[in-house]
């Protein structure tokens, strides 16, 4: 790594430790040239990917938009903010745990749909009726029995 002072190639590594939690490291290093010290932290990068819409269009994951589909969908449910959190927080560690730079928004989708599917079966038809674009009555009916299953069958993914 370059001296950030007078610009050398060589810098040494002094010291190296890792913070308290474990997820950064912290390097101490001096210039071989000028002999200044300066702080290097190293942390895994976690970014919410780009979602790539059907379109082909990118645009940067957005929370608030997130939060405007759970609302829409439960709308007049009774289901609490609290909830509605912790749903957009699983969505969101999803979405890191994935460690990609670009998400489709179809897969976005499902997982919100998934979550909906767990928190109020009237929101997850709501949403799946936009968002998989129901043609008819057949598809309404296909969604609705999809969760009128018993609630041993496997998860929906
Ligand atoms: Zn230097």
């Amino acid at each position: 790594m370059k001296c950030p002072f007078c610009k050398h190639d060589d810098t040494q590594v002094v010291d190296s430790r890792v913070n308290e939690e474990g997820d950064s490291i912290r390097r101490r290093r001096r210039c071989l040239s000028c002999d200044k010290r300066f702080t290097t932290y190293e942390h895994a990068e976690l970014r919410l990917p780009q979602i790539v819409k059907s379109n082909g269009f990118r645009e940067l994951f957005d929370e608030d938009k997130l939060r405007v589909g759970f609302n829409r969908a439960l709308h007049k449910r009774p289901v609490s903010a609290d909830l509605v959190d912790d749903a957009m927080e699983r969505v969101k560690q999803k979405l890191l745990s994935l460690g990609e730079r670009e998400v489709d928004s179809r897969r976005l989708g499902e997982m919100v749909m998934r979550e909906l599917y767990k928190l109020d079966k009237v929101a997850y038809i709501r949403f799946a009726s936009v968002y998989r674009d129901f043609q008819d009555v057949e598809d309404f009916r296909d969604a609705v029995k999809e969760v009128q299953k018993p609630a041993t069958r496997r998860k929906p993914k």
